[in-house]
């Protein structure tokens, strides 16, 4: 059985006035993230870590931020297109291992929100998806609540 894995890494700005966007829904908080789409940090890390692995290009490549119809764009929308391609391309996902860098919010009670959300996108059940809510230890500028980063390490699998 052909296998085949890919990271992928995301950097935003957090900016004053809520809701949230991460991982595909909002959660209630004072800043939002910042970007040329919706900012969704996780999904992005998500997006790019699944192109990695089926060798498909990045984020970047697939929605140009110089294009209008990707300004303000939804997220989720984006990784449903992207994961199409990997799909087509022959591959599935066996599982994905994220992790989120923010001083603030908590992550754990919406922790189960994100991943089902994730699964639902990419058809897979909740119990593929992990996910880890990591500090900046007061210290860098993930720390002074600056930005958020996401990572995300994904493998897949040759479909049947
Ligand atoms: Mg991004």
């Amino acid at each position: 059985m052909a296998i085949r894995i890919g990271m992928g890494h995301d950097t935003h700005r957090l900016e004053p006035g809520g809701p949230l966007r991460l991982g595909g829904i909002d959660i209630e908080f004072d800043f939002h993230l910042a970007g040329h789409s919706d900012a969704d940090v996780l999904l992005h890390a998500i997006t790019d870590g699944l192109l990695g692995a089926a060798n498909l290009g990045d984020i970047g490549q697939l929605f140009p931020d110089t294009e209008a119809i990707n300004a303000n764009r939804d997220s989720a929308e984006m990784l449903d297109i992207a994961y199409r391609r990997v799909h087509e391309a022959g591959w599935e996902v066996i599982n994905l291992d994220c992790v989120v860098l923010a001083e603030r919010p908590k992550l754990l009670s919406h922790k189960d929100a994100i991943c089902h959300r994730i699964a639902g996108i990419l058809g897979c059940s909740r119990d593929q998806i992990s996910l880890k809510g990591k500090t900046g230890e007061r210290s860098g500028e993930v720390g002074q609540g600056k930005i958020m980063q996401a990572m995300c390490v994904c493998l897949l699998q040759q479909r049947p």
